[in-house]
């Protein structure tokens, strides 16, 4: 004949130490082998002004004004002690509940723990996980396992909790009994699930949360207020709708949810923050001029990122050992940005002169003109990383070494007059590939330009009075239209900086909105009437 005592508890919260957590439902049932001998501790515990988080009451639904004027735990534990003293204590998950006892014991100065008043304690939890052999379970799984009716039960009670804890551990002594193999799915009722306002994304470099699903009508009282989740009633349940002035929808496809405004009806689509910032990032990297850096990229898995090295045995074997380079720490610190890391180290390929024969045209039949022009052709500088004393070149002229690198002014010029790759192939005899790399390439010089004359500007705004020039020129252009007979009028007015050069505004004062057709029937209405040639259409562009 065994006497057991099985025990569980409800909290207030998870960890009784770091968020002072308190025990608020306890319950003791002595059994006597598999019968229950009728002999009950069951108690409602005030915990002294602690509530309870919003997860722990969703298990246990006890209402914190529930609790007022119960007893607190200190006017209970003798009680209670003498319950469980010198008594074969079984507990599901025991770790936790002891946790809980011996804070609060700890708490009205008890010099002991519950296993020192107890005989033994044994946890229900440790003894199923080895009987299925998983690693992890839960009550209720363990219990339809053995075809234990949980059913009745929708909210978590200190005593049901520990009289299914009884059943499910004389089950698993019992040998006679065999589990199921696996947990049945059970159709639960499953509460209505609230679709949430996507999480805001916070930055870890400046510490700000980015939050886009608000209205995105700038005229709307709701403009750049963020829409709220929904909110709990009292007894767990969740509220209808979200937890300010707006609501979701759907789209017209039914693929998706909408937030709409309920000010103004405005509808936008639910943004990703996270994704959104990530993209921002992406694109933004894209223009981002790729600075020469240290060539010891090795990454680890990747055997042909590293570079070897050969240390020679003897003057004939000169590669005797090879050894691989170590993964250098400059390896993302450009040239530019950090010189201080990076040693000049003469030329790779010294600066030349080179000639070249021009020849000019003149008019027919005249002798051609041919002048021998002199252009300074860069070479190559060599640099020597501080880090790990490896080498890298960098090409002073962009250009240099460029496959058939004096088409590339023609070909720069095709590709801003809009010509067909085709024919371009064709004229200058190369294939597509060169002709995308050269795009590439004009891409990057673009970049490097631009990325140049913006730190001039900073610069220049930073330490001294900005000395302007405005200017505005004329240009005339034709309609795409050779019944048009009229050339429209353009205003260019630019803006720049005398000593960087950097364009700050460059307009085209031009009326995207005018219809050339409207100013053609105006036009020969005008002439038919021998008017002035500007029509009003285009002078209401100035
Ligand atoms: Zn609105
Ligand atoms: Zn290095």
């Amino acid at each position: 004949m065994a006497k057991y005592v099985f025990l569980d508890t409800e909290t207030t919260g998870l960890d009784p130490h770091k968020g002072n957590h308190r025990i608020i439902d306890l319950a003791c049932v002595e059994y006597e082998d598999s019968t229950p001998t009728g002999h009950v501790f069951n108690l409602k515990i005030n915990p002294e002004g602690k509530k309870s988080v919003k997860s722990a009451f969703r298990v246990h639904g006890i209402l914190d004004e529930e609790l007022e004027g119960k007893p607190t735990f200190s006017d209970i534990h003798q009680q209670f002690i003498e319950f469980i003293k010198d008594r074969h204590l079984v507990i599901f998950n025991a770790a936790f509940d002891l946790r809980f006892l011996n804070a609060e014991l700890n708490r009205v100065n008890y010099p002991s723990t519950v296993s020192d008043i107890c005989a033994e304690v044994t946890c229900a939890m440790e003894l199923a996980k080895s009987k299925f052999g998983v690693r992890k379970i839960s009550q209720d799984a363990a219990c339809l396992r053995y075809n234990i009716d949980i059913s009745s039960r929708t909210k978590h009670s200190a005593l049901l909790d520990a009289s299914l804890c009884a059943e499910l551990f004389f089950k698993l002594l019992d040998d006679s009994v065999e589990p199921l193999e696996s947990t049945p799915q059970q159709n639960k009722h499953t509460p209505t699930k609230a679709i949430s306002i996507p999480r805001a994304f916070k930055n870890k470099e400046t510490g700000l949360y980015t939050q886009l699903n608000f209205c995105k009508n700038p005229e709307c009282k709701n403009f750049g207020v963020v829409a709220k989740n929904p909110t709990y009633k009292a007894n767990g349940e969740l509220k209808r709708g979200l937890g300010n002035e707006y609501k979701l929808t759907w789209s017209d496809d039914k693929s998706e949810h909408l937030l709409t405004c309920k000010l103004c009806g405005h509808s936008t689509t639910m943004i990703h923050n996270r994704c959104f910032e990530l993209e921002v990032k992406r694109l933004s990297t894209i223009y981002e001029p790729v600075e020469p850096t240290c060539q010891n990229k090795a990454i680890p898995g990747q055997p042909k990122t590293f570079r070897p090295y050969y240390i020679p045995t003897s003057p004939e074997n000169r590669r005797g050992i090879k050894k691989f380079k170590p993964r250098c720490k400059n390896r993302d610190k450009g040239i530019y940005t950090h010189p201080e890391l990076y040693k000049l180290d003469g030329k790779a390929q010294p600066d030349r002169i080179i000639e070249r024969v021009v020849k000019k045209p003149t008019r027919k039949g005249g002798k051609p003109v041919t002048q021998i022009i002199k252009e300074e052709k860069l070479g190559s500088q060599l640099l020597t990383c501080h880090a790990c004393n490896s080498k890298l070149t960098v090409k002073l002229n962009p250009a240099n070494r460029h496959y058939r690198d004096a088409d590339n002014v023609k070909i720069f010029k095709e590709l801003m007059n809009k010509d067909i790759l085709n024919r371009m192939m064709e004229k200058h005899e190369l294939g597509a590939k060169v002709i995308y790399d050269k795009i590439n390439f004009f891409y990057e010089q673009a970049l490097a330009f631009d990325h140049y004359h913006s730190q001039m500007i900073d610069h220049a705004v930073a330490t001294r009075t900005l000395s302007l020039s405005s200017d505005r020129q004329f240009y005339l252009s034709n309609w795409g239209d050779h019944n048009m007979p009229k050339p429209t009028p353009i205003v260019n007015t630019s803006t720049v900086d005398n000593h960087s050069g950097f364009v700050f505004v460059s307009d085209v004062n031009f009326d995207f909105t005018s219809d050339y057709q409207e100013i053609n029937k105006e036009h020969r209405e005008k002439k038919s009437r021998k008017s002035s040639l500007i029509t009003d259409a285009t002078r209401n562009t100035y």
